[in-house]
């Protein structure tokens, strides 16, 4: 039961095959019995699960349908989730329930989603490898000595190892896409304010987007069906129709325009990775798609921009939780700076420090000009090039990562080499356009990932060139030894 995607669950429990009641259940104990291993999850929310499923199964029972109601989901630990511990992977929040559920998490719930639980993250979404989490490090199900990518590497970890079907996320700078891609599974980071951000605590709110994790296209589009659309309560969030992404599954790619930039065959990249992506290329040709090579000029500068902006805006964001109001507040302060500083130092880790310091230092008068500004700048560079690119392709495409998944601590001395293996997911974040990861195959038994990008709101057209090629492909059925 544990192997179905939400596509075939869907069809099952309109079959009445089984009910949400007993599939959550089954899963519930697969959580129980294998996560200990992983440590995918930070808080399991079994009364809440049972109570949703039984409310489901109701609903269907009344005539009701829909490919959400009653299947079982689980939300990255940065969604806010009602009287639920919402901890974002940090001290700072290990006692702090939401008053309130995230835009996301009740529109999965009005949908007739059941959640198990919330997933385990970098402490603020801050990381690549799911190492910075308060709660420990999540391990990859396909080689436990590996790190399964982050910042949403629970989410990843945990629908990899089939102790669920999908899961929701959030990316700043790739954290979709990568554990997507270190997992063996498909992740779509939508377009800037395609997702609703109410309630989803901020890291850096200009960049921060969420999105489905699940094992394939066809599931992407049906958790993405759920989460997008407009919300008054973020000023961010775009009045635009959700289209039907389930139906923009079936376009041929014949003629379909995929451009290839050069720039992104370069030294860094792995060789047993740039020939899967030569091969997932040939794929896609013998679908009927026509390959151009495109240059992303500025590139090679996203890098360095991108680690300004994201640790500017988190340190606007998270000087919020200063003892008073939220979260952790030390014993016995002296006074009320005190308090500010030891709340702070004890309740964030070090690579959260690391970053207020960064972004308060670039933000300071004197700097503002030289890094900020100028990485904003930057920023404007990049988003031209992509759309001098999309007036040529319909698609780009790459790998995901330079590297397959790193081992646990291999990075954890030196921040920047981490930061590096950012290098193909954060430009989508600077210029808002959405992006999948997809499974392309595997180096030393770990999984690779092949990224795609698309103009604005054409998260279909994404959707419909993963599930063709995972028509005819069969990457994204493997499954990891011993789950
Ligand atoms: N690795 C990037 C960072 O650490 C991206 C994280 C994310 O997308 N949340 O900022």
């Amino acid at each position: 039961m544990h192997q179905m995607t939400l596509a075939e669950i869907a069809r099952g429990l309109a079959d009445k095959k089984f009910s949400s009641e007993e599939l959550t259940k089954v899963l519930l104990a697969r959580i129980t019995q294998l996560d200990p291993q992983l440590n995918s999850f930070i808080s399991l929310t079994e009364e809440l699960a049972l109570e949703q499923a039984k409310a489901a199964d109701t609903r269907r029972a009344n005539g009701e349908s829909g490919a959400l109601l009653g299947a079982p989901i689980a939300h990255k630990d940065l969604f806010c989730t009602q009287g639920i511990r919402t901890s974002c992977g940090s001290k700072m929040l290990d006692n702090f329930k939401a008053p309130y559920d995230a835009t996301v998490v009740a529109k999965l719930a009005a949908a007739g989603a059941v959640t198990l639980g919330k997933t385990n993250m970098d402490e603020f979404a801050m990381g690549s490898a799911n190492e910075s989490s308060w709660y420990g490090a999540v391990k990859n199900p396909w080689n436990l000595e590996h790190v399964p990518g982050g910042s949403s590497g629970g989410s990843a970890a945990a629908v990899a190892a089939r102790l669920l079907p999908a899961a929701t996320a959030t990316d700043t700078g790739g954290s979709i896409r990568q554990p997507a891609a270190f997992t063996n599974l498909t992740g779509l980071k939508p377009t800037y304010g395609r997702v609703s951000r109410w309630g989803m605590i901020a890291y850096a709110s200009s960049l921060d987007q969420g999105g489905p994790l699940a094992r394939t296209a066809e599931d992407c589009a049906i958790l993405l069906q759920g989460m997008a659309g407009f919300d008054q309560n973020d000023s961010t969030s775009i009045d635009e129709p959700v289209p039907d992404y389930s139906a923009s599954l079936n376009t041929s790619l014949q003629g379909l325009r995929i451009g290839v930039p050069k720039e992104y065959f370069s030294a860094g990249l792995d060789p047993r990775i740039a020939e899967l992506i030569q091969n997932s290329i040939k794929e896609l040709q013998k679908l009927g798609a026509v390959i151009k090579e495109i240059s992303l000029p500025n590139m090679q500068h996203a890098i360095p921009a991108y680690y300004v902006i994201a640790p500017a805006e988190a340190s606007s964001n998270l000087s919020r939780f200063d003892g008073v109001r939220f979260g952790h507040r030390c014993e016995n302060p002296e006074n009320l700076i005190d308090l500010y500083k030891r709340s702070r130092g004890e309740g964030f880790g070090p690579e959260v420090q690391r970053r207020i310091m960064v972004g308060a230092y670039a933000l300071s008068a004197g700097y503002y000009d030289a890094y900020y500004l100028k990485a904003q700048k930057i920023r404007r560079l990049v988003k031209n090039d992509f759309m001098a690119a999309f007036n040529e392709v319909d698609i780009i495409l790459g790998p995901t990562t330079p590297n397959p998944a790193w081992k646990l601590g291999a990075k954890n001395s030196d921040p920047v080499a981490a930061y590096l293996e950012d290098v193909y997911t954060i430009t989508a974040n600077l210029a808002g356009l959405p992006g999948l990861s997809m499974p392309a195959g595997f180096v030393d038994g770990l999984p690779v990932g092949v990224q795609l990008l698309a103009p604005y709101f054409q998260e279909g057209r994404l959707l419909n060139v993963a599930h063709q090629y995972q028509l005819n492909t069969d990457w994204h059925t493997r499954t990891p030894t011993g789950f």
